[in-house]
């Protein structure tokens, strides 16, 4: 037996009239789970239709009831969110306290959104001209459509539509056709929590559902993460339809370790980093850039402490997780151990191959262990691409000049981090660096909630980062009213005066 996955929209599941439906496979048995609806234009239009009526009577609920709904789903989130992690770890593969982690985050930017009576607050002038104020404000922009990766089926979406939802929007999230029964729980839980039907709506779905979002005139706004070329379509399409759009894509971060680093924890870090979520992040450490003489020392604790790494199903409860589980459909588990094959083709030292696991699960699951290369050079394809996977490639350098040098030369610029115990080379590293998020001694910088998200270069089309006050501009507009209430015992004289308004 599957389970069917439906859109919701007007506070009910809606089947849809597509027909089309998609399988969703559990990565750690490799067997079919649910079929989700995949929508068509039509569907696509009667949820957008649902949310845009719905987000009028919303822009006008005070900022006191938003709240409220707000903390109600803060609350039923963080009772249940366990609940939802092993719906994430049947979809995803993720291991259970990975996906509580993920959670968690998303928890961060509800309870960022939380105060957003304060982060909505207007400027006041009097008197900016005689007899004339100003006020500003930021009011909603309307119809906000998030579409989500596979990789953080709860988190991702949750940099957004928190602080979209407060403001006063309607959201639909069009979430990965892989992991899609997360954001429809999340759905109910909005329900639950109070919020009235129509302001948040799932349209399960493909490039048909992505395309119709992008071209239907009432949606205002587009969050899209995802891999670089769909990011680079979405943010030109969205924009030549009139919207505005932040699109995140793709990422290759470099873990640099200076020699007087502490060794022991930049090789801990390198394999968290590495190998979570079995490489599937975008904040993965995918390359780590050993400046000289380190190397040798460097390589020789990552692989000991990777040959510690457990693989096996994440369903298996806290006391016997595993570390590291299956990839996210067997197609990706391929297409990884394509990247560890050319990888060694190319003439990179295989140091673990990530083919020989023996996992702790179904044989039919979607396993790869964690591979390990060393002396991988900047022409490699393991290098250039974007793996997703668990691949940590490691690439020796002379000096600090020049793991700086690679990392401005690469084309993506999510994040990056260095260890080091000199306060100098670290101050140095961050001015120097062309990438969005830096972490000293830090492997994974994802900013905090009141922070903003995102990379440079072809890591994020667009210039609005996600959550924090970025968040809060995206998903508003500003006003800016001039206002001259006439004092009867001061009344302006009137009378014709063509000439542009000075002030006075
Ligand atoms: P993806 O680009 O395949 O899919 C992302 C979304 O786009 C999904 O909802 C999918 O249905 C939709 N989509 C796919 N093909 C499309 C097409 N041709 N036209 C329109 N829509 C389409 O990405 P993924 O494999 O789900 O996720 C992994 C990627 O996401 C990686 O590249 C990763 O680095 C990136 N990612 C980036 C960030 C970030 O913050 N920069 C965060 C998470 C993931």
């Amino acid at each position: 037996m599957t389970t069917p996955i439906h859109h919701w929209a007007d506070g009910a599941e809606f089947p849809g009239t597509s027909g089309l439906w998609a399988d969703v496979t559990n990565p750690a048995t490799g067997r079919v789970s649910g079929r989700v609806a995949l929508a068509s234009e039509r569907d696509a239009q009667f949820v957008i239709a649902s949310a845009a009526r719905a987000s009028h009577a919303w822009a006008a609920t005070s900022l006191a009831k938003r709240t409220r709904i707000l903390f109600a789903f803060r609350e039923l989130l963080n009772s249940r969110k366990d609940e939802l992690a092993r719906l994430i770890t049947a979809e995803h593969g993720k291991v259970h306290s990975d996906a509580v982690g993920e959670i968690s985050r998303g928890l961060d930017v509800v309870e960022f959104a939380c105060g957003i009576s304060h982060l909505l607050k207007g400027g006041h002038s009097e008197s900016v001209s005689t007899g004339i104020d100003v006020h500003s404000q930021r009011v909603p922009v309307g119809v906000v459509a998030v579409i989500s990766p596979f990789n953080f089926p709860a988190m991702v979406p949750m940099w957004f539509f928190p602080i979209a939802i407060a403001a006063g929007n309607a959201v639909v999230l069009k979430p990965s056709e892989k992991d899609p029964s997360a954001a429809l729980w999340l759905a109910k839980l909005w329900q639950e929590a109070g919020l009235p039907d129509g302001v948040f709506s799932v349209l399960q779905g493909d490039k048909t559902a992505v395309d119709a979002l992008l071209h239907s005139p009432e949606v205002d706004a587009i969050s899209f993460v995802g891999s670089t070329p769909i990011a680079r379509y979405v943010y030109e399409e969205g924009s030549r339809h009139g919207k505005r759009v932040q699109a995140l894509g793709g990422a290759k971060n470099h873990l640099v370790v200076l020699p007087d680093a502490d060794l022991d924890l930049a090789a801990d870090a390198a394999v968290n980093a590495g190998y979570g979520s079995a490489g599937e992040r975008c904040m993965a450490i995918s390359v780590l850039v050993a400046v000289d003489p380190i190397g040798d020392e460097l390589v020789a604790r990552i692989a000991e402490r990777t040959r510690a790494v457990v693989v096996g199903d994440g369903r298996q409860g806290e006391a016997t997780e595993p570390d590291m589980g299956p990839l996210v459909t067997r197609a990706h588990r391929d297409r990884v151990a394509g990247f560890i094959a050319a990888g060694e083709a190319a003439g990179a030292k295989l140091v673990l191959d990530g083919r020989d696991v023996s996992p702790r699960g179904d044989s039919d699951g979607f396993w790869l262990g964690p591979t390990l290369f060393d002396h991988v050079t900047s022409e490699m394809d393991i290098y250039r691409e974007e793996i997703f996977g668990p691949v940590l490639s490691v690439v020796r350098v002379a000096s600090y000049a020049e793991a700086v040098e690679l990392i401005n030369r690469n084309e993506y610029g999510n994040g990056t981090a260095v260890f080091t115990n000199d306060g100098g080379a670290a101050r140095r590293f961050e001015a120097d660096v062309r990438v969005g998020m830096i972490g000293i001694n830090v492997p994974i910088p994802v900013p905090v909630a009141c922070y903003s998200f995102g990379g440079w270069k072809r890591s994020l089309f667009g210039d609005t980062h996600a959550h924090g006050t970025e968040g809060v501009h995206f998903f508003t507009r500003a006003k800016v009213v001039t206002s001259r209430w006439i004092d009867p015992a001061a009344r302006p004289a009137g009378g014709l005066e063509l000439g542009f308004p000075r002030n006075v």
